[in-house]
C-alpha cells in the first residue's frame, strides 16, 4: 500500500472567471492530520469539493491508482460539509436513525436497515461518547450534540480517511474543544487520516500534524514546526 492516500497535481478551478484555485500540487500521507488554513475565500471548500468530486477541476486527483467512485466505494472517505445549518425541531428522526442513515448510501434496493446496522451506530455512538443521545429526536439536541451526531454518520462505515470543512464553526468554545480531541483521538488511536479545514489557524498547531496554508495557491505545506520558522509564516501573520 503505497503512503500517499491521495496525490493531488497541477489542480486548477475556475468558477466563470474567477480561478479559486491554481497549480495546486501536494500529497496527502496515510496517517497524517493535514489542517488546510487560508482568509475567506482562499480556495480551502473548492479544494475539498474537487476532491470528493462534486465540481470539475483541470489536473489530477490520484486515490492509489483507484478512481474516485472506487475509492469511495470501498469505505475510504468519510466528509462532514461545511454548512451546517441547524436542524429543525420538528424533523422527524431519532439521533440513532440518522446515524444509521449513514450506511444508505453502500445499501442496494431494497434499502433495508438490519440488526447489524444498529449496532455499528452504537459502537460509534459509544466511541463519541453520544451513547445516551439515540433516542433522542435529532431537531430537539444542542448544536455541539448535532454535530457529534452527524460525525457519527460519517464515521459509521469506518473511513480511512475523513474530510471535515470548519466543522466547529457554529460550536461554542466548549463543545469546540471536545469536537477538537474527538478527531485527534480518531486520528491518533484509529489511524484514521484527516483534512480538516479551519479558521482557526492558532489552534490548528495543537492537534494538526501538517499544515496546508492555501491561497488559491499553495503558500506552505509541511509541519508545523516548520511553518512557524518558514518566510510565509512572518510575511502572512
Ligand atoms: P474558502 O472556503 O477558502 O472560503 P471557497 O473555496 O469557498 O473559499 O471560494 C474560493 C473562491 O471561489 C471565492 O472567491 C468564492 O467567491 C469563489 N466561489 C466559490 N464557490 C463559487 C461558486 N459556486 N460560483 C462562483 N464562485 C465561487
Ligand atoms: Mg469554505
Amino acid at each position: 500500500m503505497p503512503a500517499e492516500i491521495i496525490q493531488i497535481k497541477n489542480l486548477r478551478v475556475k468558477y466563470g472567471e474567477i480561478e479559486a484555485l491554481s497549480d495546486v500540487s501536494f500529497d496527502i500521507i496515510s496517517g497524517d492530520y493535514v489542517g488546510i488554513v487560508g482568509p475567506n475565500g482562499s480556495g480551502k471548500s473548492t479544494l475539498i469539493k474537487s476532491i470528493l468530486g462534486l465540481i470539475p477541476f483541470e489536473g489530477k486527483i490520484i486515490f492509489q491508482g483507484e478512481t474516485l467512485s472506487d475509492f469511495i466505494l470501498k469505505n475510504n472517505i468519510g466528509y462532514l460539509p461545511q454548512k451546517m445549518s441547524f436542524i429543525d425541531q420538528r424533523f422527524p428522526a431519532t439521533a440513532m436513525e440518522i446515524v444509521v442513515s449513514g450506511l444508505y448510501c453502500q445499501k442496494k434496493f431494497p434499502k433495508r436497515v438490519t440488526k447489524n446496522d444498529y449496532k455499528s451506530a452504537g459502537e460509534i455512538m459509544e466511541t463519541l461518547g453520544i451513547s445516551g443521545l439515540a433516542d433522542r429526536s435529532i431537531g430537539k439536541l444542542s448544536g455541539g450534540q448535532q454535530q457529534r451526531i452527524l460525525l457519527a454518520r460519517a464515521l459509521i462505515h469506518s473511513p480511512r480517511l475523513l474530510i471535515l470543512d470548519e466543522p466547529t464553526v457554529a460550536l461554542d468554545p466548549q463543545s469546540r474543544d471536545t469536537f477538537a480531541s474527538i478527531i485527534k483521538k480518531l486520528n491518533s488511536e484509529h489511524g484514521v487520516t484527516i483534512l480538516l479545514v479551519s479558521h482557526d489557524s492558532g489552534s490548528m498547531g495543537k492537534y494538526a500534524s501538517k499544515l496546508l496554508y492555501l491561497d488559491r495557491k499553495v503558500v506552505f505545506y509541511g509541519t508545523f514546526d516548520n511553518f512557524c520558522r518558514s518566510d510565509e509564516m512572518t510575511k502572512y501573520f
